[in-house]
């Protein structure tokens, strides 16, 4: 069963705890509430935070309790890149394909209108999160991901896919020169932002908890179970709380509770790293990267105001191990084979860094929850009533998860259907995604590494 782990790596973003990170509200579960949230990450903060608005401007009064496993924050949100990088071409160029025109525009503008919302977010309350609004530089060193994004990027603009206008692209004569990669092929800019998740994060739960929500950190969620006119128990060792809505914001986990999700949504290993340099004059770097090295093999990297560098990534060392990462709830662990990967990465890649004796100040894991077709699965569970999900964000949930739990927020408080909320259509959980055969990341793997789709 994939649970969450009582025991994990220290990211270096839980460095600074909050006030809040082992909060109980009260000493005992309430034992109802009108909602109950399972999962204390950007998308249970994120949903918790639209109810309030929603509820405030529609004069609704809801009881809503938040129940999390371990700490506030302590899953794939307090573990990750802090990278808010809205994909302008590869999703919404696969999108074009296997779903057309429509489906493609939603996808892609739904990410990027993320930054916006998030940097309003920011000022309007004036979060200490540091958060930064920069261009994301997508830089490729080998000549066959350099043409497959060109491509996919040619076809948006030919479809007149909206976000295509904002990318800049530097070819091989430049993209050296503008990203400052060594061996650079091609590199493709476009708005994008980074944050401190923790902090954003924090910053959302403490509002709600001022608000009268009940928040109850190391309580894990055992089991829902129908009690009749139509509400749920939601079923914890330290008892239970019945309520008429449960959410699901539970990501790498939700198939111990949802079990119908156990192919939809996998729990997938990552690995992180935060790098310092000693030298303050160590070339400046203004924009967020990714480096696409090798086939199935790319980097994510963050220079943030303090002078270090988040680098996560690291697939070269464990990519083809797929017992390393892939069905792995284990966060207490490194992934052993890319242990040293970060060593010397500044001076491997970036021009002028040669000498900067950069070095790898922390390392951490972390568990995403890849799903099957690489969309995130939001809605109604397909056949229970009263009970949503907001989970499976494949490794990419920075740039989906706020404006997904505003359209979760839409549907409890306003009692839209999906259909008629702003969500990509793509998006829309259903019975038909759940039973689907297909498996993008295994897909992935079996061509890179030459072998066959493996049943697990
Ligand atoms: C190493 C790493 C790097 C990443 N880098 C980036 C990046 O740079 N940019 C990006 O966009 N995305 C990145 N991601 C992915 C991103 O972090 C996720 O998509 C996002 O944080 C998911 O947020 P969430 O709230 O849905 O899930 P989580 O943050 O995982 O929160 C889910 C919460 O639910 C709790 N929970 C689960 N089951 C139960 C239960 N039974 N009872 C109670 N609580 C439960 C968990 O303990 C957890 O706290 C990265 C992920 C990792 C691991």
């Amino acid at each position: 069963m994939a649970f969450p782990q009582q025991k994990s790596t220290l990211p270096f973003w839980r460095t600074q705890l909050d006030p809040l990170d082992t909060h109980r509200s009260t000493e005992k579960l309430p034992s109802e509430a009108d909602i109950v949230i399972i999962g204390a990450g950007y998308s249970g903060a994120s949903i918790v935070h639209h109810l309030l608005e929603k509820s405030k401007a529609s004069g609704m009064s809801l009881s809503i309790a938040i129940l999390e496993a371990r700490e506030a924050c302590s899953g794939a949100t307090g573990r990750n890149g802090g990278h808010l990088k809205p994909d302008p071409y590869m999703r919404a160029a696969g999108a074009l394909q296997k779903y057309g025109k429509e489906a493609a525009e939603e996808v892609a503008s739904f990410e990027a209108r993320q930054v916006k919302e998030i940097k309003d977010l920011v000022e309007k309350e004036n979060i200490d999160c540091d958060f930064v609004v920069t261009r994301a530089s997508d830089v490729c060193l080998y000549e066959d991901a350099n043409q497959e994004l060109k491509r996919g990027l040619d076809q948006l603009t030919k479809a007149g896919i909206s976000t295509a206008d904002g990318v800049f692209y530097s070819d091989s004569r430049t993209a050296e020169g503008v990203s400052g990669v060594k061996g650079a092929k091609g590199c493709f800019s476009y708005p994008a932002g980074h944050v401190w998740p923790y902090k954003l994060v924090l910053h959302l739960l403490s509002k709600a908890v001022s608000a009268g929500v009940n928040l109850q950190t190391n309580t894990p969620v055992t089991s829902v179970t129908p009690v009749g006119n139509g509400k749920w128990n939601v079923n914890t060792d330290r008892g239970s709380i019945k309520a008429s809505t449960v959410i699901y914001a539970s990501n790498a986990y939700t198939s111990s509770l949802l079990p119908e999700f156990k192919k939809a949504i996998v729990p997938v290993r990552g690995i992180c790293s935060r790098i310092m340099t000693p030298k303050v004059d160590a070339p400046f770097l203004s924009n967020s990267y990714i480096l696409r090295i090798a086939p199935g093999e790319y980097d994510y990297l963050i220079p943030r105001t303090d002078g270090s560098i988040v680098v996560g990534g690291a697939r070269r060392d464990f990519f083809d191990k797929l017992d390393q990462w892939y069905n792995v709830t284990d966060d207490s662990q490194l992934i052993a084979p890319a242990a040293n990967y970060f060593d010397n990465y500044m001076q491997r890649h970036f021009k002028g860094w040669e000498d900067s004796n950069a070095y790898t100040d922390k390392v951490w894991t972390g568990i995403m929850g890849y799903s099957s077709d690489g969309f995130p699965h939001i809605g109604e569970v397909p056949g229970k009533s009263g009970q949503l999900i907001c989970a499976g964000f494949s490794g990419h949930g920075m740039p989906q998860i706020y404006l997904s739990a505003k359209a979760i927020a839409d549907m409890v408080v306003e009692g839209k259907g999906v259909e008629q909320v702003d969500l990509p259509r793509v998006y829309r959980t259903s019975r038909e995604r759940l039973e689907s055969e297909g498996n993008v990341t295994l897909e992935g793997w079996a061509k890179v590494t030459r072998k066959a789709v493996p049943k697990l």
